[in-house]
């Protein structure tokens, strides 16, 4: 397969295909967009969806020892005191004097470097020039800027109906621990998976829907006894790398990053991230950490509620350690379809293909009647409802058939069904494939079985 794309036009590329095609809008469009936040369209919501699927089945449905939790978005507020975000959950902003444009410290050139000095109370940004204007010295020292949105429940705007839209799902996770564990009988070691929305107030969002300030967390929080939970965290490494791997993203462009001391976040007591090698370079799409006991010893304290484990065989209470995987959805779907873009010189123009494992796929099946004459077009609905049931699955009747293959090409489709005149004497089909364009006739009776033998499933 020939990779023709040049690898620093696939995001933008991507971006407009994702438009065109129906897979992401920006939210709010006709009033100007609403701040890096994004609408997935039909198929996007097909893809993304998929992606959630595939991994509940991985983390739950395929698991004896984790089961599923769906919490509410809006949470006491004192779960954000004793998660330490309202103190910790801050990136550090410096503004630029002249231009008046905001930059987290981290993501200004050399941000690494400067973090750890500014962390150290050694930073001097007397010599770094403002990467917007270029003036210098122009930046601010860093001030810390927490990334909650703030709102209030209730008719009354005051600091007792101060509510937090949760930043990440895992809070839920603690706070239900001990209903989830007796409801369920669950002995440790177990984890708990959530799939649901979080949100963050980005200073810089950007890079289309790789951040955003509304987004969606994959995470499983994994309890354990304290001397387990090392050799669960290498084990989760190991098990999640595999789970990337299985959607289509090719080895070679994951790796780990694993966290300086002074990087980690404020419970971690080690930390790595799963990078992917995005169009505009390698960024973390999923975090790996080890919490020890620090959110269920703290929401024992702030609750007053005792949030240990009793454990019968050693007749042993304590409070259990946590590994945890988080993965965004959002970001997990970009990877996807970052990995999945080819594009390859085809007769005239250039064929695009996304290269989707059948799985994550909007579409399946796309029926094709060869041409829009009423008695084709009377079949290739009848086929098309026989493979509805099976299979999530269009059907197109409009443009040559040439341009039908590319649009499903485009858009990922692994096979279409292509309904001939031949097809109204003989009851037979062609099922053409994606990725080989290879073609082989096959009689409707038959169509279903061979659809799924093809498609792996
Ligand atoms: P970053 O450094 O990129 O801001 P983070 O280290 O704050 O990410 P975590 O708090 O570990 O991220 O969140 C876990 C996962 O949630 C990330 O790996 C990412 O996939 C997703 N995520 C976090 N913030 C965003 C966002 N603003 N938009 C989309 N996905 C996000």
């Amino acid at each position: 397969m020939k990779t023709a794309a040049r690898v620093e036009d696939v995001a933008e590329k991507l971006t407009s295909l994702a438009k065109r095609r129906g897979f992401v809008f920006p939210s709010s469009e006709i009033y100007g967009g609403a701040g890096a936040t994004w609408d997935f369209g039909p198929l996007g919501v097909e893809l993304k969806r998929n992606v959630k699927d595939s991994w509940w089945r991985a983390m739950v449905q395929l698991r004896d020892d984790i089961v599923g939790l769906d919490g509410a978005i809006l949470m006491h507020p004192r779960v954000w005191e004793a998660s330490g975000h309202i103190e910790n959950f801050t990136d550090p902003l410096v503004e630029c004097s002249h231009c008046r444009k905001r930059f987290r410290l981290d993501e200004l050139p050399n941000g690494d470097a400067l973090t750890s000095a500014w962390r150290a109370n050694k930073l001097d940004l007397s010599k770094e020039p403002c990467p917007n204007c270029g003036s210098m010295p122009a930046l601010s020292q860093p001030r810390r800027f927490n990334l909650m949105f703030k709102t209030f429940v209730g008719p009354v705007e005051d600091t007792a109906s101060i509510a937090w839209l949760r930043p990440e799902t895992a809070q839920s996770i603690f706070v239900d621990f001990e209903s989830v564990q007796q409801a369920t009988r669950r002995k440790l070691p177990f984890g708990i998976a959530q799939i649901g929305k979080a949100f963050r107030n980005e200073i810089t969002p950007g890079n289309f829907i790789f951040r955003s300030r509304e987004f969606e967390q994959m995470e499983m929080q994994y309890f354990s006894r304290a001397a387990d939970a090392p050799r669960f965290y290498e084990e989760w490494k190991d098990l999640r790398r595999a789970w990337h791997v299985a959607q289509g993203i090719p080895a070679n462009k994951l790796r780990f990053r694993d966290h300086a001391a002074d990087e980690r976040a404020h419970y971690a007591a080690a930390a790595t991230d799963i990078e992917f090698e995005f169009p505009f370079g390698w960024r973390e799409f999923e975090g790996i950490h080890y919490r020890t006991d620090y959110d269920l010893r703290r929401h024992s304290e702030f609750s007053g509620k005792d949030l240990s484990y009793f454990d019968d065989a050693t007749n042993a209470r304590f409070v259990p350690h946590v590994v945890e995987t988080s993965v965004g959805a959002d970001r997990a779907t970009y990877a996807i379809l970052c990995a999945a873009y080819d594009e390859e010189p085809d007769k005239e123009e250039t064929r695009v293909v996304l290269r989707l494992r059948p799985h994550l796929a909007p579409y399946k099946i796309a029926v094709l009647p060869l041409s829009k004459k009423p008695e084709l077009s009377a079949l290739a609905r009848e086929v098309w409802a026989a493979v509805r049931p099976h299979f999530m699955s269009t059907f197109d009747e409009t443009q040559a058939i040439g341009r039908r293959y590319r649009r499903q090409d485009e858009i990922g489709t692994p096979l279409c069904v292509t309904v001939d005149f031949e097809s109204l004497v003989d009851r037979a089909v062609t099922i053409r494939e994606r990725d080989s364009m290879g073609q082989v006739r096959v009689p409707i009776a038959e169509l279903i079985p061979a659809l799924r033998e093809k498609l792996g499933a």
